[in-house]
């Protein structure tokens, strides 16, 4: 007997395996738990992307307040970059607040 529409199996609409979950969205169990593992992963490393890029944007902050003491200063490239690479890395206090 062939298979009616209403008869047939409900497919995962990832990956066309039976569906063994119900709700939305339409997904087996196994396609439900990588997509779980997948958001973790990229919220992840949206999180590090984000501290670094708060990270960068403290350091500008802090150097441009440096160079700024000085207006008129004639400073060389070497004496520019020696006094860069003496400043410390900004404190957790520099930050901006944490958007996670
Ligand atoms: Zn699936």
């Amino acid at each position: 007997m062939p298979k009616t529409e209403a008869s047939a199996p409900a497919l995962c609409s990832r990956c066309d395996k039976p569906l063994d979950t119900e709700g939305s969205p339409q997904w087996c169990k196994a396609c439900r738990a990588a997509y779980q593992r997948e958001y973790q992963g990229l919220k992840k490393q949206l999180s590090e992307s984000r501290g670094y890029a708060a990270g960068c944007s403290a350091m500008r902050d802090r150097l441009a307040r440096m160079f700024a003491q000085w207006p008129s200063a004639r400073l060389s490239g070497a004496e520019i970059a020696s006094r860069i690479m003496r400043e410390p890395d900004p404190g957790a206090a520099e930050l901006p607040p944490f958007q996670g």
